[in-house]
């Protein structure tokens, strides 16, 4: 039986990737050892950095202006880190709330910078029209603007950019190589890995070249973006294993036809399911339609006392990781790059199944 993983974080790896490095796990390069063995200082291993570095570069096509660092502490590190690093006296950072992980940035930003909320998630209407960038009521001025283009948690997905003179800075943990961006839309993008990119604790920092003279706070060194930037990532010992992971997966994507042709199979992908849940009198999702996100689909049965049947026959049937987070309940399918249609078609299949059954 094929076994599908949909959990929401740490997620699935591609399969291809996983079993090359297994393939090399007693013996990386004909070393005789794995990588994560190695000095992070070997030119083998900085063969490696650099390789990655100039992969994700060209899947996000990403120019000479920005700063590619990968660093400690996923995605809630650079919670702290961003105002740390873009703090400015006396002007305030501004969050957009769109959701509970933009929430939780607002929430660790407090005690590094003075940062006001705004809050764009109220749908009284059913409409969510609050989501669109456009209408969002900005400052004039901002030390900076953080939002979460993907709530992983409420299955929310901001597809317009920001516009504004302030630096945009974006949550990306898990959306980031999801579908095509401009990267220039943004002076600060960042990611933890564990949804897109590979295991959990390496973060992505894709930073405009311009902001690193910023003083911001005191903060540790190994989130000082300057210093990180200077010593190519490589202050302190770097995740390396993590790092090794990650090159792969970003080999994988350029294999499969990069952002572009990813982007193709994720609509097809989130298209499959939200049609089936839209035409189900037995499930059901509330994101209104131009805020869905690709990457998390959360549903509902309308007869929640189903709930544990619907997890343990899943569970039995090779689905895996469908319950919804604690805060919204319900159910939770997350569907990254490394989700194949397959694994949509049978989630699809089970759940008409099981309606059948239950209904
Ligand atoms: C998962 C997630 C985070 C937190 O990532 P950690 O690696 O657990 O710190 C932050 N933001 C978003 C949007 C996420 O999905």
């Amino acid at each position: 039986m094929s076994v599908y993983n949909f959990c929401a974080g740490p997620a699935s790896l591609p399969r291809a990737v996983l079993e090359k490095a297994q393939k090399e796990f007693l013996d990386w390069q004909g070393l005789g050892v794995n990588v994560m063995e190695i000095s992070h200082r070997s030119s083998e291993f900085i063969a490696l950095a650099e390789q990655s570095e100039r992969d994700l570069r060209e899947l996000m096509n990403i120019s000479d202006d920005y700063a590619v660092l990968f660093m400690h502490g996923g995605g809630r590190g650079q919670f702290a880190a961003v105002p740390q690093n873009l703090h400015v006296a006396n002007k305030q950072a501004v969050y957009i709330n769109s959701g509970i992980w933009s929430d939780g940035a607002f929430s660790e930003a407090q005690k590094f910078t003075d940062a006001i909320e705004i809050n764009v998630r109220d749908d009284k209407n059913g409409e969510f029209n609050c989501l669109t960038p456009e209408l969002w009521p900005l400052p004039s001025d901002a030390s900076y603007i953080h939002y979460c283009p993907n709530e992983t948690i409420d299955g929310i997905e901001i597809f317009d950019t920001v516009k504004h003179s302030a630096p945009i800075v974006a949550d990306m943990s898990s959306n980031i190589l999801s579908r095509e961006i401009d990267v220039n839309q943004f002076d600060l993008i960042y990611a933890g890995a564990q949804k897109n990119i590979g295991p959990s604790g390496l973060a992505i920092v894709i930073v405009k070249k311009s902001l690193l003279s910023r003083e911001g706070t005191e903060k540790p060194s190994i989130f000082d973006y300057a210093l990180e930037a200077k010593k190519e990532s490589m202050y302190n010992t770097p995740p390396t294993y993590s790092w090794y992971l990650a090159a792969e997966v970003f080999k994988w994507l350029k294999a499969q036809g990069g952002v572009a042709a990813i982007e193709q199979q994720n609509i097809e992908k989130a298209s499959l399911l939200y049609d089936f849940i839209d035409n189900s009198q037995f499930y059901k999702n509330t994101v209104a339609r131009n805020f869905r996100s690709r990457m998390n689909v959360p549903f509902w049965l309308n007869d929640e006392s189903l709930n544990k049947a619907f997890l343990a026959e899943s569970k039995q049937a090779g689905l895996l990781a469908l319950e919804g987070h604690r805060m919204v309940g319900g159910m939770r399918a997350s569907i990254y790059n490394a989700m194949p249609i397959d694994g949509i078609k049978a989630l699809v299949d089970f759940m008409h199944k099981f309606e059948q059954e239950h209904k």
